[in-house]
């Protein structure tokens, strides 16, 4: 007996296999078996598709609202020091005159 992994997606132990596939019954989520041995590691690319790394700089490249306030992060804004997490905002940084806070990698532009 091997003991399968649970669902990636939602972490149900309720998984099983079918053929090559592990199948989650909660979500319906399927995977490789095999690839979920060894996860690929993320990678996160800026708008344009260039790999970022913690410590990189990167400017905005559209005006962001930030949420809960009325303050907009100007297009062309200079964001120091990134931290890449996981999430829906996968950069956490701090903005100068706004603090700390959250983009997408999607809106952002590396430089140098
Ligand atoms: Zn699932």
């Amino acid at each position: 007996m091997t003991s399968l992994p649970a669902c990636p997606q939602c972490q149900s132990p309720y998984t099983y296999e079918e053929g090559s596939l592990l199948v989650c019954p909660e979500c319906t989520h399927e995977w490789s078996a095999d690839d979920s041995q060894e996860p690929a590691a993320k990678v996160y690319r800026d708008a344009v598709g260039n790999l970022l790394q913690d410590g990189d700089t990167v400017t905005v490249i559209k005006d962001l609202k930030v949420k809960g306030s009325s303050l907009v992060v100007k297009v062309g804004t200079k964001v120091k020091n990134i931290r890449l997490v996981e999430g829906d905002h996968d950069i956490d940084c701090k903005i100068e005159g706004i603090g700390a806070m959250g983009l997408k990698t999607e809106f952002v532009k590396k430089v140098g």
